[in-house]
């Protein structure tokens, strides 16, 4: 187990001509391959899990920025909220009325990102078009959450057209919803984009990207 710091150097640089943000993923993987990658200066780290996101952020420095990318259920939510600076996944509203909910029991705004139904031949999690403008039409009425972009994962193949125009398909949504300017809506995050297609996605109009396995070695 050991993190990938030519790999890491070199998304970096990568990264930097397009303002893009690196969340090293680093789900499954040990406090010491997070704490290699703080040393390198990474700050941003995403979980996917409840437990184990809990577990681990005791253990680690105070100014990293945890994001939870996984999905997430909605009894959960209460444990995620106090440590939490960005959810991905939001994909109802449900989910969405209960962070506000927490998030106004710790006297917190949470910022979150909506994610989109983009993988056209794989049963993900997201939103379609009618469920992210019912969503935007209740925000007035949530006072501890902030919705700052979206988020989507592409179809896991080899076939970069298809790709391509699944993150195609999800900037155009992120277009469209940039121009609202309300007080808890305003665009500025694009979470798309993994080891294996994070290129494509910056071609794309990404400008966060979720990379575990390229970092910190293949999961088991
Ligand atoms: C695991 C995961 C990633 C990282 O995947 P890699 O292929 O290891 O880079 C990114 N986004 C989400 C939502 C994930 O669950």
């Amino acid at each position: 187990m050991a993190i990938n710091t030519i790999v890491y150097q070199s998304i970096i640089e990568e990264l930097k001509s397009s303002n893009t943000t690196l969340v090293a993923v680093s789900k499954t993987k040990p406090i010491s391959d997070i704490e290699a990658l703080y040393n390198l200066g990474q700050r941003d780290f995403g979980e996917n899990y409840v437990q184990e996101f809990i577990d681990k952020v005791p253990q680690l420095p105070q100014d990293i920025k945890w994001h939870f990318i996984g999905h997430l259920q909605t009894n959960k939510v209460k444990y995620i909220v106090p440590h939490v600076h960005l959810i991905h996944g939001v994909d109802s509203l449900k989910l969405l009325k209960e962070i506000d909910k927490q998030a106004g029991k710790n006297d917190l705004i949470i910022n979150c990102l909506l994610q989109v139904y983009i993988a056209q031949e794989e049963s993900k999690f997201g939103l379609d078009e009618a469920e992210i403008e019912a969503i935007i039409n209740e925000l007035p009425n949530l006072n501890h959450v902030k919705v700052v972009g979206l988020m989507g994962m592409a179809s896991f193949s080899d076939d970069e057209n298809k790709v391509a125009s699944e993150f195609k398909y999800l900037q155009s949504i992120y277009t469209k919803y940039s121009k609202l300017e309300t007080p808890n809506c305003h665009l500025s995050t694009l979470s798309m984009g993994m080891s294996g297609d994070y290129k494509l996605a910056i071609a794309s109009g990404s400008n966060m990207v979720r990379i575990g396995s390229l970092l910190f070695g293949a999961r088991v």
